[in-house]
């Protein structure tokens, strides 16, 4: 008998990769199923309403000149001005700032504010850039930007890897491309900025305040105290850095961080303040911070804690981590960090999500206080910033508690409702035009 000597093909399975636009457009259309959303205005906000791709060159300290690509997506604005960030990171494409732009849209929603939703960023690893060529990149992609974006039209703020300053040199360019006595009537084209060149006293802390209000509100909800709860937060950002602030103060425990350069853990507790001090003389990394061990990068998640607080990037928790998280809470300081995957196992396991676009929102809040303040020619003090924040994210976290109850829904599932169902009445009161 003949012996079949062909070898076999070796067939590798391709898996799909899920791509943050797969994410979000799942979460939406759970929710519209929910509403029974009209069909007319399911596509509208299915799409995009405008994409714009700017290739542009800078020159570069040593003469050489770059090449960078810029992206601002805007969604949709039937509420209002497109509303969102810009971020600065590698993994800055179409779709990520598509997928983006649509959780502004749910979010600046469901905060009840009169904004649409967009959000945008470069394509860059910014760390390999001196501050003055992060500037001219800055600059020059304003300047491209200048026609799509304005303070009743679209209004960018800070993002992952951009900040106060990064805003400051949005806002000077943008001014210096309108006619002169337009141009500091302009200041709020972007919130974010530093205080004093219009910025909201506590911009800067509201993300992360947001967020520990959120889990305070939980937890109030659930009657548990935060008192020794550990926590464990990915990204020692603003956002990250801020929420472990409050968490603390609140009688929280930090127990683990991670960053871009590595993770580390102490059951016994991290002191934040100590913890920011050495990150701040460390090139702004927890890596080798002395009280405290360092961890394997995949076995971050999976850490002793009662609370976990990803405030990093997108689709950090999926089922490869999902079934071993410890955490009875996961409050989502980024956007979109659990995937639709992920999320359906932390559900099945009785783990709560409060959901990015609730969780995250005291950020966008404080951007609209910025933008009022700077459209009606006054200075807010700090307490008066934190009272208001306090009583808008109370107002929201209520909404979306109340709504998943009465339900019988997840969190995220809820804020997305209540979110189309503010976008769809709008569409149903004006019409489609013509
Ligand atoms: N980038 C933040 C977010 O994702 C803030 C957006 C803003 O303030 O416009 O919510």
């Amino acid at each position: 008998m003949a012996i079949a000597t062909a070898k076999l093909k070796k067939v590798t399975k391709k898996v799909p990769v899920r791509g943050m636009m797969d994410n979000v457009m799942e979460q939406f259309n759970t929710a519209a199923d929910q509403i029974n959303l009209h069909p007319n205005i399911r596509k509208i906000l299915s799409i995009t309403n405008n994409e714009i791709i700017i290739n542009f060159p800078v020159k570069m300290d040593n003469g050489d000149v770059e090449i960078f690509t810029g992206y601002r997506v805007q969604h949709n604005n039937a509420l209002g001005p497109y509303k969102g960030g810009l971020r600065y990171h590698p993994t800055v494409d179409i779709d990520a700032a598509r997928a983006l732009a649509m959780w502004m849209t749910w979010k600046t929603s469901l905060a009840g504010l009169p904004y649409g939703g967009g959000k945008g960023g470069i394509k860059i690893d910014p760390s390999k850039y001196s501050h003055s060529e992060l500037e001219r990149i800055t600059r020059r992609f304003t300047f491209a930007l200048a026609d799509n974006i304005g303070p009743e039209h679209d209004i960018p703020a800070p993002d992952v890897n951009t900040n106060s300053q990064t805003m400051a040199w949005i806002a000077d360019t943008y001014m210096s491309t309108r006619p002169p006595a337009e141009r500091t009537a302009n200041q709020h084209v972007v919130t974010g900025k530093p205080d004093g060149s219009g910025g909201l006293e506590g911009r800067d802390r509201a993300t992360g305040y947001g967020v520990y209000l959120s889990i305070k509100f939980w937890a109030e909800k659930k009657s548990v105290s935060l008192k020794g709860k550990k926590f464990i937060v990915q990204g020692f950002g603003n956002v990250g850095y801020w929420a472990a602030h409050f968490l603390e103060k609140d009688g929280a425990k930090l127990v683990a961080v991670q960053d871009a350069f590595g993770s580390i853990q102490n059951q016994k507790g991290i002191t934040v303040e100590d913890l920011f001090k050495y990150s701040q003389i460390n090139d702004g990394s927890i890596v080798d911070f002395p009280n405290a061990m360092s961890v394997k990068k995949e076995e971050f998640f999976t850490l002793d804690c009662d609370i976990c607080i990803p405030a990093a990037l997108g689709n950090q928790i999926t089922k490869k981590n999902a079934s071993k998280i410890k955490a009875k809470l996961i409050a989502e300081g980024a956007n979109g960090p659990t995937n639709v995957e992920g999320e359906k196992i932390l559900l099945e396991r009785g783990i709560s999500i409060i959901p990015d676009i609730l969780c995250n929102s005291g950020g966008v809040v404080a951007s609209y206080f910025e933008w009022l303040q700077n459209r009606n020619g006054e200075l807010w003090q700090l307490d008066e910033v934190m009272t208001k924040l306090d009583k808008k994210l109370k107002e929201s976290f209520d909404k979306v508690y109340a709504y998943s109850e009465r339900e019988a829904m997840d969190m995220r599932t809820a804020a997305f409702c209540i979110a189309i169902e503010r976008i769809e009445k709008a569409y149903v009161q004006r019409g489609i035009f013509p």
